[in-house]
């Protein structure tokens, strides 16, 4: 028999949640304009929009609020977060931000003026990382390994660079046209798949070759490392915490959001190993964030996340994290879900294009699908796909590789019965799926990247219960 994986804490405070009625359900995705993004959260059953701020606090955390230190400089929460940063990632030079596109924003910026460049390579781009590059009249290029393409490969690694393809982009452009390189661990857009030591070393060497600067995006350094000491057997024996100091030891600079891997509900902070940079940048933090000491967060936010990044090179809490996302993934497939493979470490995601072929990719069958999960069970996924990625080019529309439903998993939050309900509701809609209609988009909002989030939908046909 197959057992669960069985959660390394136990509950002591409890949300309620329900299920509305299906009609009712209806009525709020009408209200929400077939928008996910746009219904309420107390209309949902079980959410699995994103793991971004979406965790639970241990006690610990919940404990190290009480100590907020709230001056507006100098805090001793500041210490603590600063002394956190060091100890767990290594990372000596650290500027607290509200989030982590506030930390894309300042850092991708700075550095795209610095060089006077506009390209910007990466494994491939998170949506709210290509938002500031393409908002500041920049080129993101996503550079993933040929295996990442095919959905159903399992490789170990497919959040890896194309080390050959950025080879050739910087041969062809110029070194001084890249304004820094961007590995994403783990890379999100792809399917939380890890990064490989190997790799980070190679993107490295290349950097260094032609000096343009390495960011690493760390989002889920923890959830990187711990893939890394389960699929790489040279890192078997190493600890979490070591595999994390030496996979950051590569990177130049760094951005970060705290609502992942720092097991928080809000924060971020940018890192950098350059005095001279740090400087530079410190005068941007200051002016739309906050004082260089703060960043726009309390001084308890700090204590929480100081606290979080700790908890979170736990290996007890890694395999458990690693092994939910798994097991949830895995039952879906063995329910006929067309899921991405290997299983990635936040999410699961789902192909549509397999799921509905029936919906043209025009009528956003990821969005579809969600809206429709929705409708179907409570559930509350995301859709990433033509609506969050397609790009005009000489009045021809280019689609990404993928139309994908994500289903993220929060962190210490839902158990394991309840991710069994979202993949047994997931099954039985596919199981209809001739009821799914396409969308079509109402309304959209101006400023680049930002559609999926922020669109007006409406189905394409009429829907009945
Ligand atoms: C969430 C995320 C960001 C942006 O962070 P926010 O805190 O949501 O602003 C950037 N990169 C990746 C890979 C992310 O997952």
């Amino acid at each position: 028999m197959k057992m669960p994986p069985v959660e390394p804490y136990r509950i002591r405070m409890v949300e309620p949640v329900r299920l509305l009625p299906k009609e009712e359900r209806l009525k709020r995705l009408n209200e929400a304009s077939w928008n996910v993004f746009r219904l309420r959260s107390e209309d949902i059953f079980i959410d699995l929009l994103t793991d971004s701020g979406t965790g639970a606090m241990s006690i610990y955390q919940w404990a190290a609020l009480m100590m907020g230190d709230e001056a507006y400089a100098g805090a001793r929460s500041w210490f603590k977060f600063e002394e956190a940063v060091r100890d767990v990632l290594g990372i000596e030079y650290v500027l607290p931000v509200h989030q982590g596109r506030a930390a894309e924003r300042i850092l991708y910026t700075t550095l795209m003026d610095k060089r006077n460049a506009k390209i910007v390579p990466a494994n491939t781009h998170f949506d709210t990382g290509r938002a500031v590059i393409l908002n500041h009249g920049g080129k993101p290029l996503d550079l993933p390994v040929p295996e990442a393409k095919n959905p159903k490969l399992e490789a170990p690694f497919k959040g890896d660079m194309d080390t050959s393809a950025l080879k050739k982009l910087i041969e062809k452009e110029g070194a001084d046209k890249i304004a820094f390189i961007l590995l994403v661990l783990t890379n999100n857009t792809i399917g939380g798949q890890p990064v490989s030591m190997d790799n980070i070393k190679a993107v490295k060497e290349i950097s260094e070759e032609y000096n343009i600067p390495l960011v690493m995006d760390i989002c889920r350094f923890a959830e990187n490392a711990y893939f890394i000491k389960i699929r790489d057997e040279r890192y078997r024996n190493k600890s979490v915490g070591e595999i994390v100091k030496e996979m950051l030891s590569y990177g130049d600079h760094f951005i970060m959001s705290a609502k992942k891997d720092g097991l928080a509900n809000i924060g971020g902070f940018i890192g950098t190993r350059s005095r001279e940079l740090y400087e530079e940048l410190a005068g941007r933090v200051v002016l739309e964030e906050g004082f260089i000491t703060y960043g726009g967060l309390a001084g308890r936010d700090l204590e929480a996340i100081a606290q979080g990044l700790r908890e979170v090179v736990d290996e007890d809490y890694l395999k458990h994290r690693i092994e939910q996302v798994k097991y949830f993934g895995e039952l879906m497939e063995e329910l006929g879900v067309p899921v991405i493979k290997p299983i990635g470490g936040h999410a699961v995601y789902v192909d549509a294009l397999e799921a509905v072929p029936h919906i043209p990719r025009e009528q956003f069958p990821a969005d579809a699908l969600a809206a429709f999960l929705y409708l179907e069970s409570g559930v509350r996924a995301v859709g990433l796909g033509a609506l969050a990625f397609a790009r005009e080019e000489n009045g021809k529309i280019i689609y990404p590789d993928f139309e994908l439903l994500r289903l993220a998993v929060p962190r210490r939050t839902y158990t394991s019965s309840q991710l069994e309900y979202v993949a047994r509701s997931l099954a039985s809609l596919l199981e209809k799926k001739e009821k799914i209609k396409g969308l079509k988009i109402v309304w959209e909002p101006k400023v680049k990247g930002v559609r999926h989030f922020l669109a007006k939908l409406a189905p394409v046909e009429k829907v009945s219960l």
